[in-house]
Formats: structure tokens, sequence, C-alpha cells
């Protein structure tokens, strides 16, 4: 299980482990069992991300130390929807967040729809819920969580390296020495600013929570594509029977939160209340590691922009890059997990890039071109198996490629390029 504290250290091969599929990564048997034991890390942000990568050096021996600016384990709420991924990277972390399961996709365009159901249901989570589950996971792993500390600055001393925090309580600072710096610190980190790379693109996600409407199943989630308003798409998700998140990715923030009012308005549902907040547009691979003086810096989930650019979701592919970086730790600086993840994350930025040139017709063209071979595709696997997806698609229906393409050449719609990635 994936950050099972009981799980042993596998060292029987003189290859890199990682196993992503089962969250468990293990250090290379050519490393000397006791040389991470003797690093001390320190992760900055005790978030998805951040908690998870702790966990995983934490259980490998490794001295980890979480700084966290929130004082108590009460983060913003937020229901989400991930990828069945979510159980086999997390094992048991992952079951007390899981509110509600997904069966079946609805998708609207301009008086059309679609439907398909998936083999493998996706799971609606509680982002509270998650980071409480990791954070106990990661303090049984052996990790210290320090709560109420602001990271503000780092520098070199020449043994390693020094972070400045501030307790937020009385905002006195402390140093705090560390052979390696994680920034776990989302879409704005202030470690990717202190080590020198440069900011991240964002986009605003605004959602509200609302009564979920009657015709509506709660075992289905609902997507429209209304490119007037959005390149990308509204959504409803389910948390329960009676109520649901229905949110909007939009270009700017105060229209963003508009347009979704005026959508609720039209469809009569009244939110509850909104959540919301930046997060990073992926316009191209985000090296994770940086040198300063004698120490390292890395980067993990929103911070290095590890964020589907197709839908915008940024936790499966977080936990990803987590169990990617502590691979890079644990062995030294290669990791397949960060490989594979690149490779993802890249096909996820071509097909955004395609689809951001969409106009209604294409919108409506596409849910029509959904026939029953193109729908079994999207049923069998998970949105993070992309590749397989658009391989099974374009073959089952091929004038999709052609619209794909279109999509491409006409790229006009701001999406910064694939090479806009930092150093
Ligand atoms: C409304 C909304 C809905 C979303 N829906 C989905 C969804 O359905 N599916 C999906 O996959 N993704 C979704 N996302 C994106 C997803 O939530 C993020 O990709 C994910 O939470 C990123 O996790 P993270 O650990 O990298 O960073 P974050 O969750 O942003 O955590 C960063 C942590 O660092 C801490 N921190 C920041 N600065 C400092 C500092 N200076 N010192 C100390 N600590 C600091 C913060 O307090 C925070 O705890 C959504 C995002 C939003 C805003």
């Amino acid at each position: 299980m994936a950050l099972d504290s009981r799980e042993t250290k596998n060292t029987s091969t003189p290859k890199t482990q990682a196993h992503a599929a089962s969250g468990s990564v293990a250090r290379s048997s050519t490393q000397s069992g006791s040389q991470g034991a003797n690093k001390s890390v320190a992760v900055v942000g005790g978030s998805a991300a951040g908690l998870l990568t702790a966990s995983v050096l934490a259980r490998q021996g490794v001295g980890v130390r979480v700084y966290e600016r929130i004082e108590t384990l009460e983060p913003a709420e937020r229901t989400l929807i991930v990828t069945n991924r979510m159980r086999t990277l997390l094992g048991r972390a992952a079951e007390g967040s899981i509110v509600n399961e997904i069966r079946r996709f609805e998708l609207f365009t301009d008086g059309r729809s679609a439907t398909f159901e998936l083999k493998q249901p996706d799971l609606i989570i509680e982002r509270r819920a998650l980071i409480q589950g990791l954070a106990e996971e990661a303090r049984r792993a052996g990790a210290g969580l320090e709560l109420g500390r602001r990271f503000h600055a780092l520098h070199s001393n020449g043994r390693g390296l020094v972070l400045e925090v501030e307790r937020c309580t009385d905002g006195s600072r402390e140093e705090i020495h560390a052979d390696t710096i994680i920034g776990g610190d989302g879409a704005a980190s202030r470690v990717a600013r202190a080590a020198g790379w440069s900011p991240l693109e964002t986009a605003p996600l605004v959602q509200a929570i609302v009564p979920l409407p009657k015709d509506m199943a709660p075992d289905t989630a609902r997507v429209w594509f209304v490119p007037q308003d959005t390149p990308y798409f509204y959504w409803l998700i389910p948390e329960s029977p009676t109520r649901g998140a229905l949110g909007l990715i939009g270009e700017t923030g105060p229209e963003t939160r508009k347009l979704l009012e005026n959508f609720l308005e039209k469809r009569g549902l009244a939110p509850v209340e909104f959540q919301g907040a930046r997060i990073p547009v992926y316009t191209g691979w985000v090296p994770v590691r940086r040198r300063v003086g004698q120490g390292s810096v890395y980067l993990v989930g929103d911070a290095a922009a590890q964020v589907k650019v197709t839908t915008v979701g940024g936790i499966v592919t977080g936990f990803r890059g987590a169990l990617g970086v502590a691979e890079a730790i644990l062995n030294g600086g290669s990791s397949g997990v960060l490989r594979k993840l690149r490779r993802e994350l890249d096909l996820h930025l071509l097909l955004r890039r395609s689809l951001h040139e969409f106009q209604q017709d294409d919108y409506s063209k596409l849910v029509d071109l959904l026939n029953d071979p193109a729908k079994q595709s999207l049923s069998e696997y998970s949105r993070d198996e992309a590749w397989k997806i658009l391989w099974r698609v374009c073959l089952s229906q091929p004038r999709l490629i052609l619209l794909g393409l279109r999509g491409l050449l006409t790229h006009s719609r701001s999406l910064r390029p694939l090479r806009g990635s930092r150093p």
C-alpha cells in the first residue's frame, strides 16, 4: 500500500525502483542505505504534493520536516474530481477523502449531448480530508510537521541551505538548516522565486457549491462546452445526492466569477458557497531541480505546474511529481516517474492547444462524433492515460484527428507556447 509505514525498503535490484502505480518509491541499491538518513530535507507547503513527498522520503529514513503557513490542519474545503489512479497512488491515505464516485459523464454543447460510461469510476474527494489523511501518514512515517511557519527566504551558507521561516503567531523569525529544500507551496511558490525560477502563468478557477438539479443522478458528472465564455468548460460534479460543485476555468478572475454567476442564474441554481483560487497553466516542462550553493532545491505539484492543462486537474499529477522528486532525491537525480509525467503533461498541452482553438461548430461536431466506439475508448481508460485515449479515439473516429489538427493549425487564442518553460 502506498503510504503504509509497515512497507519495507526494497533494495533487491541494482536499478532504481519507482512504483508510481503503488505509490511506493524505493532507493536504488547502489545508494548507501544511510546516505539519505544523514541528509536533512525541508518541505515548504503542507498540502497534497508536499505531504506525499515528505511521507515517501521519511519512510526511506530521510530526516524530513514540513513547514506550513496555516496554523491548524484545517485547510480550505474544496470539492475535487480525480481519476481512480489516486487510490492506487495513495492507498489508505485516499480513503477518508472520497465522498462520491462518478460512473458517467454527460457532455453538452449548443443543444446537443453525448453520454459515456466510465469503467473505472472517477472519485469526488474533499481536499481538507485528503490533506488531513496525508498529514497523518507523513507523521506516522516519521516526518515532522511545523504548522504556522511561513517560508520567507533561503540562502546557501557553504554547508548547505538556510531557510528563513516566520512564525505566524508572533512574526518572529528562525533560521533552519537543510541540505535539500522542496517547494510544495503552490502556484505562487515563494521557494521557486527564491531559488531563481520565474513565475508561472496561472488561470482563475471558480466553483460554486449548489443543490443538485432534480434531473441529475449523483453518479454522473456534467460538462458544458461554451466557447464564447471560456476555452475550457463548465462542469458540475455531485459530491452527494443533494449537492454538487459547479465550476469554470476562465481567463480573468472577475470575469470568470461573473460568467459563473450568469450560468448559475440561467439554470436557476442558487450557490451555497464559492471556492476558488488561481491554478498554474502548464506551458512546458518545469525542470524540478536547481542547485543553490551546496544544496538542492526541488519543486513539486502546482509549484512546478504539474497540472493537466486539458482539464486543469493537478491532484494526481502533483502526486506523481511528488513521487518523482522523492525518487530523484533517493537515487541521486534520475527519475523514470518524472520522465513519464513530463510526456503525459506535454500530451495534455498538445490536446489543450488544439481545444483552445475550437469554435462552437467544432464542439458541436465533436459531440456528434462521439459515436459508440469512441465512447468505448473514453470509458476504458482513465483520464490520466491521455495517450491511449487519444490513440483509441482517433482510430475509432478519424474525423476527430482532422478537428484536432484544425485547432492546432489555427492556433490564435492565448495559451502560451510549449517552449515557455522555466529554466
Ligand atoms: C476551486 C478549485 C478546484 C479544483 N478542482 C480540481 C479538481 O477537480 N481536480 C484536480 O485534480 N485538481 C483540481 N484543482 C487543482 C488542485 O486543487 C491543485 O492542483 C492541488 O491542490 C495542488 O496541490 P499542491 O500541494 O501542489 O499545492 P497547494 O494545494 O496549493 O498547497 C500549497 C501549500 O503551501 C502552503 N504555502 C504557500 N506559501 C507558503 C509559505 N510561504 N510558507 C509555508 N507554506 C506555504 C499553502 O498554505 C498550502 O498548504 C482545483 C483547484 C481549485 C482552486
